[in-house]
């Protein structure tokens, strides 16, 4: 995104005319931004060529994840229905894994049918269940235990999965004994030790640590996994000059690894390779004057956006049309929903608004559309992905009687 002659752009078309076309609110993608973050994520662990399994539960968006599949990713999904998106994108079932704690019968027998790479488990249980109905098809599933590492994130305690406290994975010895019960099964075959350690990492160290931690477990069991499955989780900067994942040194530490152990390595990126390329634009409908702070009541709201709501996170905010000059009231960014968390961001100094101005929150491209909901029966935005001066509408805004 960048300005030209005050005026916000992405790639070669003009935001203004994006929302007098085909109104607000609405979802915009770069498609130059989404190359870049592919190709950057794939020249950061070239020399071991990763299996990239894109998480689809980042943006579910079918076309968005065909042209993603078009780079030669997979994906890592996480129910039937990520399963059938990432299937109809064209994801090769080969380069697809399954994660999650709960998958049901139903989940495990379609994905068994669709002959993909890997089911992730999560628990012995699982593991009988995946056995059991392998068995009834007479068929030997490739499958991963998932292992918590109890490794600490340090990101925000919403979205950390790596310590013992959290439910995704098995503890280490659970490890050990669905290690030796999967040698003596005639239905599964292990074929893999996953990790996922928890979203928006922005230090290196905690997968150096999560990596230390595998070293010894795997010399430990003295077993030979095929494929190590690293999870995702790699930050991006969300404010301007926040830091960034020295992904050198996350290689450095892989590499290391890589030494004492003679597997092919998995990733499962989702807010890496799709956060940044995305852009929610909206309208103001009102602007309400308090003695502290005006209300700036815009046209998007938490069922379009969640991530404030749900984490207190924070996106970066831009107005359209730059006209110079500061307000010097304190605005703080809502939308019509029913309830106080159903607001943005609080903002000093902003750009002086009026009524029926456009502003863009920016970097909304992961878990933006896919946390989306119809509360307060609103239909889902409008997606358009942008491709130098050709807009391409990859998702319609839903219509009203389809809600009703
Ligand atoms: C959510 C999730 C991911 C993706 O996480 P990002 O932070 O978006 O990279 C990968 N693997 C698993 C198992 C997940 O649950």
């Amino acid at each position: 995104m960048k300005y030209i002659n005050k005026s916000l752009f992405i790639e070669n078309v003009k935001i203004e005319d994006i929302a007098k076309k085909f109104n607000t609110p609405i979802y915009c993608y770069s498609y130059k931004q989404l190359k870049e973050n592919i190709i950057n994520f794939k020249k950061n662990f070239k020399s071991f060529s990763p299996l990239i399994c894109f998480a689809i539960k980042s943006n579910t968006n079918v076309n968005l994840i065909k042209e993603i599949r078009k780079f030669g990713l997979g994906a890592d999904v996480v129910s039937m229905g990520e399963l059938m998106v990432a299937l109809k994108a064209g994801v090769n079932p080969k380069k697809i894994v399954f994660s999650g704690v709960g998958k049901t019968s139903s989940e495990i027998s379609y994905a068994i049918d669709k002959n993909i790479l890997l089911i992730n488990a999560e628990s012995k249980s699982e593991i009988n269940e995946i056995e059991r109905i392998a068995k009834s098809k007479n068929k030997i599933i490739d499958i991963g235990i998932r292992l918590n590492p109890n490794t600490d994130a340090k990101t925000l305690k919403q979205i950390s999965t790596g310590k013992k406290e959290n439910k995704f994975g098995v503890d280490e010895k659970t490890f050990f004994d669905l290690v030796n019960y999967s040698k003596l099964s005639k239905n599964i075959n292990l074929k893999c030790l996953s990790v996922h350690i928890g979203s928006q990492i922005l230090d290196y160290r905690p997968y150096e640590k999560m990596l230390k931690v595998l070293d010894k477990i795997i010399k430990k069991s003295n077993y030979k996994f095929k494929f190590i499955d690293l999870g995702g989780g790699m930050g991006i900067s969300y404010e301007k000059n926040n830091k960034k994942l020295n992904y050198q040194k996350y290689n450095i530490a892989i590499k290391k690894f890589l030494k004492n152990h003679n597997s092919k390595i998995i990733f499962e990126p989702g807010r890496s390779i799709v956060g940044n390329t995305g852009s929610l634009l909206s309208k103001i409908i009102y602007i309400k004057e308090n003695s502290k702070k005006n209300f700036i009541i815009l046209d998007a709201a938490m069922n379009d956006l969640m991530r404030p709501a749900l984490y207190g996170a924070n996106h970066r905010t831009l107005p359209v049309i730059k006209t110079g000059q500061t307000s010097k009231k304190t605005y703080e960014f809502v939308g019509p929903i029913c309830e106080s968390t159903d607001k943005f961001t609080t903002l000093k100094k902003f750009q002086k608004l009026k009524e029926k101005d456009l502003i863009v929150m920016c970097d909304v491209g992961a878990y933006g559309v896919s946390l989306s909901s119809n509360y307060n029966v609103r239909p889902k935005p409008t997606e358009i992905l942008i491709k130098g001066s050709k807009i391409n509408v990859i998702k319609k805004r839903q219509k009203l009687e389809d809600l009703i």
